[in-house]
């Protein structure tokens, strides 16, 4: 049934962040989940060890793996029960901006400590007046002499207080067209006007940095535009499509993890004497859940081998987020009904993985605006 074709090679590297993950992660995650913080140190214990940026050049320090060795990473991340440590944010969405746009000097500058994990971006869009629409964005970004000077603020940020480095969507004031004013900067941490601002209290996502960022006549030098002046926008979209696709296989890869921890638990759970696997009323369910997960994972797994043959998959990735993030939350909601009143415990992993799916129909672009692109793509 698998479409991808992982080689030995992918396996041992798969193996090793399993062994990785056992070590350096899962005894941790609770202690970061109540502390609501992933600390800098394990993204450099991570980076060491060749599990970031997998894409990334080997002249700048990186595997220069293929989108499979990315898959592996998010796949096995994904059955952590945390979402916290979101090395696919940085690893898949945002080190690409500078592994695909950026100049010579910043890829010098600035991949090797992406790699190593000194250095953590964060990509900055969203704004307390824009979301879905990116074209309202108003921070902006006004170029005087060698400088650009930024004023504005950004918000839902992830990695926001850990970030030494953003990625940031900025509009240009005297361009009237939306689409031909957003240009993207990298601004480092410690630049005088940029400021943190506090971490977000979400309901899910407990360890993940989520913050607003504040710019106050932020300047940072003309050559840390990354592309061409007023092409921002269209990066954007090009590069949502990765993120989008990240999404889903995350969300897939979740709801794999859920339905798994809940069909052994219904094997070992009795309940009047029966174990609950022997329910036919369960055994339905999880038979109706399995279909749905198996049918998922065919068609995510085409996608992915798509997108890695760089075929035009833009209706296909909005597909897959939507159908994957609408399933991770269905089929969390219904585990937790069969496992019952210890599912709502905070020592059972399905109270996590309830709590952090609900946002995945919302970031990366809500299903609305992901049904808004298939409708499109289907001539409507
Ligand atoms: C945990 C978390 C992490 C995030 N991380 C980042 C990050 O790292 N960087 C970043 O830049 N942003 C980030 N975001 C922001 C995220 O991308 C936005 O929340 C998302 O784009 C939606 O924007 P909004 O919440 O402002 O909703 P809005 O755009 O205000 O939408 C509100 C409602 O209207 C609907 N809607 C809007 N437009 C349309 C339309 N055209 N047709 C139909 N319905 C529509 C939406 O679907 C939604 O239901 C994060 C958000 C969260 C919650």
């Amino acid at each position: 049934m698998e479409v991808l074709k992982y080689t030995d090679k992918h396996e041992a590297f798969r193996r090793r962040l399993q062994d990785f993950i056992s070590r350096q992660i899962l005894p941790k995650i609770d202690k970061w989940e109540s502390e609501h913080l992933v600390p800098a140190d394990v993204w450099r214990a991570m980076g060491q060890e060749g599990f970031l940026c997998t894409s990334v050049a080997k002249i700048y320090g990186g595997l220069e793996g293929d989108f499979l060795y990315s898959v592996i990473c998010i796949e096995e991340m994904a059955k952590t029960n945390q979402s916290g440590f979101l090395t696919l944010l940085h690893s898949d969405i945002v080190v690409p901006y500078i592994e695909s746009y950026g100049s010579e000097e910043h890829k010098k500058k600035y991949l090797p400590g992406c790699v190593t994990g000194n250095i953590i971006t964060a990509v900055a869009m969203t704004e307390p007046g824009a979301g879905s629409d990116l074209a309202a964005m108003t921070t902006s970004a006004i170029e005087e002499g060698n400088t650009i000077v930024i004023n504005g603020s950004k918000t839902f940020i992830s990695n926001g207080i850990n970030c030494g480095l953003v990625v940031l969507a900025a509009r240009d004031p005297a361009v009237e067209n939306p689409h031909n004013a957003i240009s993207l900067y990298l601004v480092e941490d410690g630049t005088p006007g940029f400021d943190k601002g506090k971490r977000l209290e979400k309901m899910g996502m407990h360890s993940q940095d989520t913050a607003e960022l504040f710019f106050t006549n932020c300047r940072i030098p003309k050559e840390n535009r990354l592309g061409a002046a007023g092409r921002g926008f269209f990066m954007l979209m090009k590069k949502l499509q990765q993120e989008r696709l990240t999404c889903a296989v995350w969300a897939l890869a979740r709801t794999e993890y859920i339905l798994d921890w809940t069909l052994d638990y219904c094997r070992r759970h009795s309940v009047s004497g029966q174990r609950l696997s022997r329910s036919q009323a369960v055994q339905f369910a999880l038979a109706e859940m399995a279909t749905e997960v198996r049918m998922s994972r065919s068609f995510v797994e085409r996608l992915v081998a798509d997108h890695m043959e760089k075929k035009d998959v833009v209706m296909e990735t909005s597909m897959a987020k939507y159908q994957t993030s609408e399933m991770v939350n269905r089929i969390a909601n219904r585990c937790i009904d069969m496992v019952g009143t210890y599912a709502v415990d905070e020592t059972c992993p399905l109270a996590r993985e309830w709590r952090d799916a609900r946002v995945m129909t919302i970031f990366a672009g809500t299903n609305e605006i992901m049904k808004g692109i298939i409708a499109k793509s289907l001539n409507l």
